[in-house]
């Protein structure tokens, strides 16, 4: 394993988020929630792309008829590229102002999940739900307080979830088919002093990729077992979110944040923000784009 993460790209955004590999266009998204702008790289040495899009993003995927979905603080909304227009596909909670989309991810079906939080910090006021590509809703389950990563284990028979609180990764049994979620069970606890779980990936050999927040690491753990396989620093304490991309899926993309970070920290880790790197030795999985 290449032990050193490298700087892609020195962005220094406040909250830099979601990367997502899309391997027919060979560019990798990301996002800046806070700073309310989808990034686009392109590996091949392009300068990056910076869109506005004029609300808080919590993920973005590509869409198979062009364009993106993004999930945002007015839902599930539509992305032009050509234009920098949105349109809203769908809003689940319009009925709660303050709760706004995190992370969220396709399935191989290219149904977009994606959960929510509460932008004042309340508890347990996030849900978790699934964007059909017909532009229908469902929602999965409530008492999420900060929904985070997820992935999908190899077989494509199981979906890997955090809440970031709770310090664990839960497990579900995915039915492909028909999108649902059963038999709950944690398959990883973070120990105390290692910052907590925020985005995740899996790899090729099924095993879990964890972004830590506020641990200024990124780590690799077996979901059969809950051990921690491998731990890679990275050089900012707010470490958000890990994909495999590139042409080969054999580059760790890591996403990190600037927005709270002291001065004196900021000092030493001065691309706090900023796109990183790491070929970690094992390849990822396809991504998938939204197929609505
Ligand atoms: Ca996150």
């Amino acid at each position: 394993m290449q032990r050193n993460v490298e700087l892609v790209v020195d962005a220094r955004v406040q909250l830099g988020e979601g990367p997502v590999w899309h391997a027919r266009k060979q560019l990798l998204y990301w996002v800046d929630i806070h700073g309310a702008a989808l990034h686009v790289h392109d590996p091949s040495g392009e300068p990056d792309t910076v869109y506005p899009v004029g609300c808080r993003i919590g993920a973005a995927v590509p869409r198979a008829s062009g364009g993106m979905v993004l999930a945002t603080e007015n839902g599930f909304e539509a992305f032009d590229f050509e234009t920098g227009s949105k349109t809203v596909l769908a809003d689940p909670e319009s009925h709660l102002p303050d709760n706004r989309f995190n992370d969220g991810k396709c399935d191989v079906r290219g149904r977009f999940w994606a959960g929510t939080m509460s932008m004042v910090k309340e508890k347990e006021a996030g849900s978790f739900y699934v964007l059909e590509p017909d532009g229908s809703t469902r929602r999965l389950f409530g008492g999420v307080t900060t929904s985070n990563g997820l992935g999908w284990s190899p077989d494509g028979r199981t979906m890997y979830y955090i809440d970031t609180p709770t310090m664990q990764v839960a497990a579900f049994d995915f039915d492909e088919e028909r999108g649902n979620l059963s038999n709950r069970r944690i398959v990883v606890t973070f120990p105390d002093g290692v910052g907590r779980p925020d985005g995740m990936t899996v790899d090729a050999e099924g095993m879990l990729w964890i972004a830590h927040w506020e641990g200024a690491r990124v780590s690799r753990w077996n979901p059969a077992d809950g051990s921690l396989l491998a731990t890679v620093p990275v050089p900012a304490d707010r470490v958000t979110c890990p994909a495999f991309g590139g042409s080969d899926l054999d580059v760790l993309y890591i996403t990190t944040a600037r927005f709270g970070v002291d001065e004196e920290t900021l000092a030493r880790q001065p691309h706090a923000g900023s796109l990183f790197a790491l070929r970690p030795g094992v390849c990822g999985l396809p991504s998938h784009e939204f197929a609505g």
